[in-house]
C-alpha cells in the first residue's frame, strides 16, 4: 500500500479539501514513523496505510480515515496529541487519543482472563475510550482485521494468543455492532491460526460438498427465479456459503455430523421492500414444503444486533434441503457492515449522532442502546466507583433482548433482564412507582425474567413507592444505580460505600435467598 494508492481508492468518496487533508496525514504519519519496520520488514508505514483503506472500504467519515492514518503515531513516534489536534482538529485527535488508549489498557492485561476488572485502571481506559464514541472501535477492529491478515511474520506463541483474543473479544464485538462481514473475516482468520488441522480439514470438507450440492442448487435456484418473476417480485438472488468457522461451532452441536447441517450453503433473496420478503417466503412456501421449527422472522423481531431478514429452510420434490434468507436491499447493507453503515461517507452529521455529547445517544437505534449503558458504566468507572465484574460482563458482553412497551417502543436489555429492569429504563419514575407488571397482557411476577419480543406494561400506583427488596430484582446496573439513589433519598437505606455494596452484591450472588441481606 503506498500513498498513492489510498488516495485513488478515496478519491471518489469525499471531498477534494477532505482528500488534500488525508494527503496530509499521510505525510505527516510517513514523517513519524521514519525507520520503523514491520515484522515483516517492510516500513511500518504499510500498516496504517493499510487501516485506512479498509476504513474507506467500509464507507467511514473522513475523520475516521484520517484518524486511521495517525492511529499509530501517539503511541509509537515522538508526535504529540497537541499537534494533532493543532493540524487535523479536535475530533480527529479524539479518536486518536480513543485508539491509544484502548491499546494502552490492552498492553496492561497480560492475558485474556485479566481482560475484564482486575484490573480496573487498564479497563476505566478502555470503556472510557470506547465509551465515548464508538468510531474508536470501529478503527480499533480495522487494525486488527490487518494485524491478523499479516500474522504469518509473528512467532507461533504471538499467532496463538492474537488469534484468541480477537475470537474472544474483536469479533463479539464486531457482531455487536452489527458488522457481519468483519466478524466473518476475523473468526475465519482467527481460527485459521488457532487450529489449523481443524480449519484444513473443514475447508477440505466443505469443498467436497459444495461441488455435489451447488449442481443441485442451481435447479432449484432456477425455479424459483422464475416463479418470482411470474410475482413481479424484483430481486437479486445470490448462494451464500458458511463460513469455516461457524461450520465449525455448528458440528459441536450436532456431534459432529455434517449431514445435519441444513445451511452449509444457502440461496439468499434480496428485494426491494419488506412487503415483499414476506411474499417472497408465501411463494417459496407454496412451491416446496417448510420445515416449521426452522422459519424465523428476524424482520418483526430482528436479533439483538439489529439484523434483520425471513429464514426459512424447505424440502424439495427431491428431498433436497434448502435454505433461504429474504430481506431489503437496505437490511442486507445492515447484515454486511452493520454501525458502520450509519457513519458513511458524505453523512457526518449522522456520525456525531453516536458519538459524545450526553443525550445525544437517545437517538440510537433500539439494538445499539448499549452503547448508552456503556457510556454510563464508563462514567462510573470514571468517578471512581466501583463495579462487580459479573455485572460488567451482563452488561457489555452479555446477550440481548428485545422488548416492546404497549406503545410499541423497542427496548434492548441484557438477557435475563427483569421486569423493573424494564421500568427503569423506561423512565426513573416509571420505576420508582411500580405495583405490578403485564407481560403479554397476563399478570407477570417481579421475578420472572422478560422474553425476546414481550410486550411489558408497567402498572403504576402513584403511592407505590420503591423497596429494599427490589435491589434483589434487578440485574442491569442502570436500575441499580437508580433504585439505589431513590432508596438512599427516601431514607430506606443508609448510604453504602461503595465497597460495601459490592461485597454485599458478591455474598447475595453466592449464598442462595435464605441469606437476605438487611442493612
Ligand atoms: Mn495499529
Amino acid at each position: 500500500m503506498k500513498k498513492r494508492e489510498l488516495l485513488d481508492y478515496a478519491t471518489p468518496h469525499y471531498e477534494e479539501n477532505e482528500v488534500l487533508e488525508i494527503a496530509h496525514a499521510i505525510d505527516f504519519a510517513s514523517k513519524a514513523h521514519t525507520g520503523q519496520k514491520r515484522k515483516s520488514g517492510e516500513p511500518y508505514i504499510i500498516h496504517p496505510l493499510n487501516v485506512a483503506h479498509i476504513l474507506v472500504e467500509w464507507g467511514m467519515d473522513v475523520d475516521t480515515i484520517l484518524a486511521g492514518v495517525l492511529h499509530d503515531t501517539v503511541e509509537d513516534t515522538t508526535a504529540t496529541l497537541e499537534e494533532i489536534e493543532n493540524l487535523f482538529g479536535r475530533d480527529v485527535a479524539f479518536l486518536v487519543d480513543g485508539v491509544t488508549k484502548v491499546s494502552q489498557a490492552r498492553a496492561g492485561m497480560r492475558n485474556l482472563e485479566s481482560y475484564l476488572p482486575q484490573t480496573k485502571d487498564n479497563l476505566s481506559k478502555l470503556l472510557i475510550a470506547v465509551g465515548q464514541d464508538v468510531r474508536v472501535i470501529i478503527i480499533k477492529l480495522a487494525d486488527r482485521l490487518h494485524n491478523l491478515s499479516t500474522l504469518q511474520h509473528m512467532s507461533p506463541e504471538k499467532q496463538v494468543k492474537i488469534a484468541r483474543e480477537s475470537l474472544d473479544v474483536f469479533a463479539p464485538m464486531a457482531d455487536r455492532l452489527g458488522m457481519g462481514r468483519v466478524r466473518m473475516q476475523i473468526e475465519e482468520l482467527a481460527f485459521s491460526y488457532l487450529d489449523p488441522t481443524e480449519f484444513q480439514h473443514l475447508q477440505n470438507l466443505m469443498k467436497k460438498r459444495l461441488g455435489k450440492s451447488t449442481r443441485k442448487l442451481g435447479i432449484v435456484r432456477h425455479e424459483v427465479e422464475e416463479e418470482l418473476k411470474k410475482h413481479h417480485v424484483h430481486f437479486d438472488v445470490n448462494g451464500r456459503v458458511k463460513s469455516i468457522y461457524s461450520l465449525h461451532k455448528k458440528l459441536s452441536k450436532v456431534d459432529g455430523n455434517i449431514d445435519d447441517i441444513y445451511d452449509l450453503m444457502a440461496l439468499r433473496v434480496v428485494v426491494e421492500n419488506k412487503e415483499d420478503c414476506y411474499r417472497v417466503l408465501g411463494v417459496l412456501h407454496s412451491m416446496y414444503q417448510p420445515m416449521i421449527s426452522r422459519i424465523k422472522d428476524y424482520i418483526a423481531i430482528p436479533k439483538p444486533n439489529g439484523y434483520q431478514s425471513l429464514h426459512t429452510t424447505v424440502i424439495t420434490p427431491n428431498k433436497q434441503i434448502v435454505e433461504f434468507q429474504i430481506r431489503t436491499y437496505g437490511m442486507h447493507d445492515y447484515a454486511e457492515r452493520g454501525l458502520a453503515a450509519s457513519f458513511h461517507y458524505h453523512e457526518q452529521k449522522s456520525s456525531k449522532d453516536y458519538t459524545r455529547k450526553k443525550g445525544a445517544s437517545a437517538s440510537l437505534p433500539a439494538q445499539l442502546q448499549w452503547i448508552t449503558q456503556l457510556q454510563e458504566i464508563a462514567a462510573r468507572l470514571r468517578s471512581g466507583d466501583d463495579i462487580p465484574q459479573d455485572q460488567l460482563n451482563i452488561d457489555l458482553f452479555g446477550r440481548r433482548i428485545f422488548v416492546y412497551s404497549p406503545k410499541g417502543d423497542i427496548y434492548n436489555l441484557p438477557e435475563g433482564a427483569l421486569p423493573l429492569d424494564f421500568a427503569y429504563m423506561v423512565h426513573t419514575d416509571i420505576g420508582k412507582h411500580a405495583y405490578g407488571f403485564r407481560v403479554n397482557g397476563s399478570i407477570h411476577a417481579f421475578d420472572k425474567p422478560l422474553n425476546n419480543g414481550d410486550v411489558v406494561e408497567v402498572v403504576g400506583r402513584k403511592l407505590s413507592q420503591p423497596k429494599q427488596a427490589w435491589l434483589d430484582l434487578v440485574i442491569t446496573a442502570h436500575a441499580r444505580d437508580k433504585l439505589r439513589s431513590q432508596l438512599k433519598k427516601s431514607g430506606t437505606i443508609e448510604t453504602i460505600s461503595g465497597a460495601a455494596a459490592i461485597i454485599r452484591d458478591k455474598a447475595k450472588r453466592k449464598s442462595s435467598k435464605k441469606n437476605k441481606t438487611t442493612s
